[in-house]
């Protein structure tokens, strides 16, 4: 991994001078040992996991790839990384990322973009983003695997476009201590992986219940979930199901073909393919691009130069302005713009149009998902021990669906070249639409997968797994289907 590190350093997955080499290797030493003696921490014990730079460690700088946070070294780690650490896993060193987060290319990086391994500059294609960095020191095996967060696609889209596995649990699952905010009712932490069973042992150890994050379940919630599981009729065959709203003309053909061939082979092996419907699924990307940019605003106002971030220098003639140029020198452009967005969504005069009528978009999308699995939403029920409260037909099978199965991006990843260019398709609300199929499953907090299964006229495209609230061993299990 560390050789990897040096030959790939040019492409960017990793904000320079923050991984550690000696240290790497004192720790690999250590774990070595423990291998020999027969007494491993973990599955993961010894392995490298690299860190998206939004997630605070202590011996390295936690910039979220922003000029404003340069200089921030965090006081205390992450509750994942503490996890990690205690599993034996080392960390590798921290990703690069579009700033805060915000971005569906890794391009919006004060540290540069993240480059595919292309040989020549010109046909360097988008790694996705926002976690392009954590993807690509994965698919370049510069690690084991790598931690990332999911807001509206950023752990799935970078996945599907590096040929990586990328799993966001269900909201909830995974704590979010230490980890900076971009949207908090959504941003999940995920993992980056190169099977389903590599992001699986790191998942297994990232989960838990933290007292520090009251939006973690508690044990006794995850208990009553496992229990609710435990009723589901039991079926060794799937029933797997397909909204007819994402089958949209915009689909690249490559990837519409390689989803029916999955579905196809999916249907040989017993498992069985059902059309079904999530009629809000259209509003549900403009719902999400009023909600995370109104919680990005205020989650960033933190960030004036004085409570945090680098300070604009001091304008004696307006002292005044010290916060509002703080921000307007040290954010990028497209942070910059959602601020400016959910400022304005948030405001008085646009909040009911706006906010409010957004907030309603995602519980439709929320009871769209609920009627279309076969299990109810284990959160939702007066009484989850009740078997009775799964949907069944006459024969005691479920009438809904165990998962749904979609593809991850819209497109193949667009090269690099075509984003910088000024033209019209470079508007960029253009960009927004690659999340069309991630967002859905973010609003709702579902857990969702994106796996790469290979493709015949381009290296490989991403198909996603989407389960009801709680499902996620299911959806590893249909994960593994696909691989
Ligand atoms: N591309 C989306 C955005 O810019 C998703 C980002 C994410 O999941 N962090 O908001």
């Amino acid at each position: 991994c560390l050789k990897n590190q040096l030959e790939y350093q040019h492409l960017g997955a990793f904000v320079p001078s923050t991984s550690n080499a000696e240290s790497v290797l004192e720790h690999s030493w250590a774990a070595d040992e423990r291998h020999r003696n027969g007494s491993p921490l973990s599955t993961i014990d010894g392995q490298l996991v690299a860190i998206k730079d939004n997630i605070c460690t202590t011996h390295q700088p936690t910039t979220c790839a922003s000029e404003t946070l340069q200089a921030f070294r965090s006081p205390f780690s992450a509750t994942v990384v503490e996890r990690l650490k205690a599993a034996g896993a080392i960390v590798a060193g921290k990703t690069n990322l579009d700033e805060f987060g915000m971005g569906s290319h890794s391009v919006n990086s004060v540290q540069g973009p993240v480059k595919s391994p292309g040989t020549i500059s010109a046909s360097q294609r988008s790694v996705g983003g926002s976690s392009g960095g954590s993807a690509l020191a994965t698919s370049t095996r510069q690690c084991f695997a790598a931690l990332a967060t999911d807001t509206g696609g950023s752990v799935r889209l970078p996945a599907a476009w590096t040929g990586t596995v990328g799993f966001k649990p269900s909201y909830g699952i995974v704590s979010r201590w230490g980890v900076v905010a971009y949207a908090n009712s959504l941003d999940t932490v995920g993992v980056i992986a190169r099977s389903v069973e590599a992001a699986k042992q790191v998942y297994d150890v990232i989960k838990g219940h933290d007292p520090r994050d009251p939006t973690t379940m508690s044990s006794l919630t995850r208990s009553r979930i496992n229990l609710h599981l435990s009723h589901r009729p039991r079926n060794e065959h799937l029933r797997i199901g397909i909204p007819r709203e994402y089958l949209l003309k915009e689909l690249h053909p490559s990837i519409h073909k390689h989803w029916s061939l999955v579905l196809q082979s999916l249907r040989r092996k017993g498992h069985s393919i059902h059309l079904t419907s999530l009629p809000t699924t259209k509003a549900a990307l403009a719902a999400y691009y009023v909600l995370a940019p109104a919680e990005a605003s205020s989650n960033l106002a933190k960030f004036d130069g004085v409570r945090y971030g680098k300070k604009a220098p001091n304008d004696r003639e307006k002292p005044n302005v010290l916060f509002s140029n703080s921000r307007g020198h040290n954010f990028g452009a497209e942070v910059r713009r959602r601020i400016l967005l959910g400022s304005y969504t948030l405001s008085s005069t646009a909040m009911d149009n706006y906010f409010v009528r957004a907030q309603k978009v995602r519980r439709l999308v929320q009871d769209d998902f609920n009627q279309v699995f076969a299990m109810k939403h284990p959160l939702l029920q007066h009484r989850q021990e009740d078997p009775s409260s799964i949907s069944t037909d006459e024969n005691g099978e479920g009438t809904g669906v165990d998962i749904i199965i979609t593809p991850t991006s819209l497109n193949l990843p667009p090269l690099l070249s075509s984003l910088r260019s000024h033209n019209k398709t470079n508007d960029p609300t253009n960009q927004f639409q690659e999340d069309v199929y991630t967002v859905p499953a973010s609003l709702a907090g579902l857990p969702a997968i994106s796996v790469p299964v290979p493709c015949n006229d381009w290296q490989q495209v991403g198909l996603q797994v989407v389960g009801q609230y709680g499902d996620d061993e299911l959806v590893l299990d249909a994960a593994r289907e696909l691989e």
